[in-house]
């Protein structure tokens, strides 16, 4: 997602930094650049218009900087206003005074609700809340089974009509859901609605009978980024129709343009509140404006990856390795835990395309391949826990035990076990000479 848009705006932003003095014809040239990176990445005619318009209104008029050079300036001008069209600040999810919090999804049909709810849910619970979802979608064969799916692996309480009684009326269900989570004490309840391939009127009534029955603190509006354009014009039929407090953009893994991330907001008003990126429950998270702006231009996004990475690793878990490391003592078995640390915050492809500079790495990244630390992974387990407190115990039988229960060549046994020597001898020198 956005890897064409961030590295024309990059290179647009580029020729600048090598001028001194930028003149009144290098902010327009620069501005017609970033202006075809926007409309080749499908953002609406618009939303580029006014965005042009305002860097080149305040690059120019930009006072002299004694801390930055002028490239600087526009380069601090365009982050700026690309954080301005993502929605400024991060907009939070406002819960209700008395609970239940009501959350209801609306979106066409393949948006990616469902899979939301359930993400949403993990989401939830993770933070401490006590979620139910309910399944509203009667008219989608299987989709109120498939809720029930993703409930019970985001380990929450969906609830549904009873089965055999034909295709009941989703008001009804509605309803006679928030009354049942006042009576078990759930404090937020996720509303999924029925989608259609299209907008169409009876989508629309539906969705606004569901909202006046249950009364809901958000209506988020989920929205697959691949669509392109026409988030646009489907977003602006859901505002007429049913109105929504807040956008869901999903598929933010796919390989499209991202327009309708960037149109979203400021074509509807709405901010957009989170981001999914994938089809695991985990692919989910809140959305940070400043954050993806300076991912689109290639700035990382440092913030992200430092968040995760505490969410991923055990503080505790991680001075022990570190002591080892520095004694030259660390064992397999600590170097398993820690690639399950780094595992757990997603695929590696995606981590490292947060670091800064990352744009220009690509190709590398390509070659990440998380099949490769599924080997590495499967070799230390094919281990007995003795083999790894004490690698050098790993004799030529031993190898071969290991690369045949674990599926693998000798070679890559060795492989392994040689790097793993050299990194732990390499490693205690640079702890020796940091002082870690
Ligand atoms: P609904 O009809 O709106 O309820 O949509 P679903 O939740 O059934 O999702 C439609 C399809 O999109 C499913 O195959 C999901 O696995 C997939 N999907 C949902 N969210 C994402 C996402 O963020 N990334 C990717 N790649 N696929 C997703």
């Amino acid at each position: 997602m956005f890897d064409t848009l961030s590295d024309r705006l990059t290179a647009a932003l580029q020729t600048l930094t090598r001028k001194g003095k930028l003149s009144d014809a290098d902010i327009d040239a620069t501005a017609r650049e970033i202006r075809i990176a926007l409309l080749e990445a499908d953002v609406a005619l618009g939303v580029v218009k006014t965005f042009i318009a305002r860097i080149k209104e305040r690059a120019k008029g930009a006072e002299v900087s004694q801390a930055l050079n002028p490239a600087q300036q526009v380069i601090k001008i365009v982050n700026e206003e690309l954080v301005g069209i993502l929605g400024g600040e991060t907009r939070r999810l406002s819960l209700a005074k008395t609970p239940p919090t009501v959350i209801m999804l609306a979106g066409l049909q393949g948006a990616g609700k469902t899979t939301l709810a359930g993400k949403l849910a993990l989401w939830l619970k993770k933070q401490g809340h006590a979620p139910m979802l309910v399944a509203c979608d009667l008219q989608r064969p299987n989709a109120v089974t498939q809720l029930q799916v993703v409930g019970e692996r985001a380990g929450v309480v969906t609830f549904a009509p009873e089965p055999g009684n034909g295709v009941g009326d989703p008001v009804d269900v509605a309803r006679r859901a928030i009354a049942e989570a006042k009576h078990a004490q759930h404090d937020v309840v996720v509303v999924d609605t029925a989608g259609r391939l299209g907008v169409d009127e009876e989508l629309m009534k539906q969705a606004a009978d569901i909202r006046d029955a249950v009364e809901p603190d958000e209506v988020l509006f989920v929205v697959d980024a691949m669509i392109g354009q026409d988030a646009v014009t489907t977003a602006q039929a859901f505002q007429d129709g049913v109105g929504f407090s807040g956008v869901v953009l999903t598929k933010l893994d796919g390989d499209a343009r991202g327009g309708a991330a960037l149109s979203v907001r400021e074509v509807t008003g709405q901010p957009i509140l989170f981001a999914s990126n994938g089809e695991k429950l985990e692919d989910f998270d809140t959305f940070h404006p400043d954050r993806m702006a300076s991912r689109i231009l290639g700035m990382g996004d440092v913030l992200t990856l430092i968040e995760q990475a505490e969410q991923a690793f055990d503080q505790k878990q991680a001075e022990k390795a570190a002591e080892k490391l520095s004694s030259g003592q660390l064992t397999l078995e600590d170097f398993l835990e820690q690639m399950l640390a780094v595992r757990k915050m997603g695929p590696i492809g995606n981590l490292l395309g947060m670091l800064p500079g990352a744009g220009q790495m690509k190709d590398q990244l390509a070659q990440v391949d998380d099949k490769h630390l599924d080997r590495l992974q499967a070799i230390i387990r094919g281990m007995t826990p003795a083999e790894r407190a004490d690698p050098k115990m790993i004799n030529g039988s031993r190898r071969l035990r290991i690369a045949n229960g674990s599926g693998v060549t000798v070679r890559e046994v060795n492989d392994l076990v040689n790097r793993f020597f050299e990194a732990r001898k390499m490693m205690a020198q640079m702890a020796g000479r940091f002082g870690f």
